[in-house]
């Protein structure tokens, strides 16, 4: 089940740059700063009341965010919603025809299991559903 908006990622040119400005903005703080190798970037989480903005900064042109820096520039790259189960959820939008871009979940920022909708099944925006994994 899903079960509500976990945050909405950034792409980023300045990552630095845009630190400050989200955390001046929101008057908030980063709770989080990690590379993430599954996607050859970095990202930094800020602190809402009960939401997080995430701001993703390619390491190099492998990351799937370097190529929509290139395409779009910096804007909205994702909303995350976040499930109790992704692997149901994963296969319950499977038999109901939307189309995932990982097949299995993958790890993500944050210690979570992370999975992507394709854009085109959701009104051109990209979707990440996400669960925090259990240790
Ligand atoms: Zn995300």
């Amino acid at each position: 089940m899903i079960k509500k908006i976990d945050h909405i990622g950034i792409a980023v040119h300045d990552i630095e740059q845009a630190i400050r400005n989200y955390t001046n903005l929101l008057q908030a703080k980063v709770i989080h700063d990690e590379i993430v190798p599954s996607q050859h970037l970095r990202a930094v989480f800020i602190k809402l009341a009960k939401q997080k903005i995430e701001l993703l900064y390619p390491l190099n042109s492998n990351s799937p965010v370097a190529k929509f820096l290139e395409k779009r520039g910096e804007g909205v790259h994702h909303i995350a919603f976040r499930t109790n189960d992704i692997r149901k959820e994963i296969q319950r939008l499977k038999k109901e025809g939307y189309r995932l871009i990982q097949d299995e979940p993958i790890l993500g920022a944050y210690n979570k299991w992370v999975c992507f909708l394709h854009p085109k099944d959701a009104q051109g925006v990209l979707i990440e559903l996400c669960q925090p994994r259990k240790n």
